[in-house]
């Protein structure tokens, strides 16, 4: 299905922290909408895809005037006392229209001119790596949170087949490694893996999040119980992965790979 593409000239792009974020000061979405469209994604079950009438998965709105917006919001932020920001919340930042638009950059340059004290990239995306320069310079104000949530391709296929693959995830933690950025890898949702991934993982990061549906859709797994994602589950024979305590399987893994400091939990995970 072909994407669909609308400019929009929003009136603030800086909100609240709330709920899951509550340890963010703010969130900061350079669009609306995500053409990567996760199978689980709940953002589908939000007001802000439920008053479409497209599909989630097929338009992204892109925010014009972005940069204009955040310096003066950033500004006024700043003067009332600290301010920490999760980017991005309900769109991936980097997903394929970033390469193009650049809204992303753009704000990634506003907040160099003007640093926030803290700010989590959230994305799945190689394209991050481009932002490198201005990653860098941010210094430990800023981590890059890079989703990965299995080392399996096959799955990545069947849950998200419009995401990158999991070969350029490993890629991308790799350059971010070399190139100095902090980052961290986020295993959120958990999807089954292979006994390996922690071993994969290792030598790319000293920083890992752990999370799945029942603890991180912010519902104890309502949300994505009602996208049905369990039938994917079954249809795949993997059902004892869809299930409140799986998570307890990886981190097991992990722990006999990554020492315990490194590894985090759910909302946890995200904390700046
Ligand atoms: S990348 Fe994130 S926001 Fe985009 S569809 Fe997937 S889960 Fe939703």
């Amino acid at each position: 299905m072909k994407n669909e593409y609308f400019y929009k000239n929003p009136k603030t792009l800086l909100n609240k922290g709330t709920g899951f974020l509550s340890g963010y000061t703010h969130s900061l979405n350079p669009y609306t909408g995500c053409t990567f469209g996760c199978s689980y994604c709940y953002v589908r079950q939000l007001p802000v895809s439920t008053f479409r009438k497209e599909a989630w998965g097929t338009w992204v709105d892109i925010k014009n005037q972005a940069a204009d917006i955040l310096r003066k919001e950033l500004r006024r932020a700043k003067s009332k006392g600290k301010v920490t920001i999760f980017m991005s919340s309900s769109t991936d930042p980097y997903q394929p229209i970033e390469y193009k638009e650049e809204v992303t950059r753009s704000l990634l340059e506003v907040m160099l001119e003007d640093p926030p004290d803290f700010l989590l990239v959230q994305t799945r995306s190689p394209l991050v790596r481009r932002d490198a320069d201005l990653l860098l310079r941010l210094e430990d104000r800023v981590r890059v949170s890079m989703t990965i949530e299995t080392d399996r391709e096959d799955i990545r296929k069947h849950f998200t087949p419009d995401a990158p693959p999991i070969q350029a995830r490993f890629k991308t933690l790799q350059l971010l490694k070399e190139a100095g950025v902090p980052a961290q890898a986020t295993i959120a949702p958990i999807l089954p893996s292979s006994e390996h991934f922690a071993d994969k993982l290792w030598p790319l990061v000293n920083r890992v999040c752990i999370d799945d549906y029942f603890m991180g859709d912010g519902s104890g797994g309502r949300r994505t119980r009602s996208l049905n994602i369990g039938a994917l589950y079954e249809s795949l024979g993997l059902e004892d992965w869809y299930h409140p305590t799986a998570y307890k399987m990886v981190y097991e893994r992990f722990l006999h790979v990554f020492p315990e400091e490194q590894l985090h939990m759910s909302k946890e995970g995200f904390l700046p």
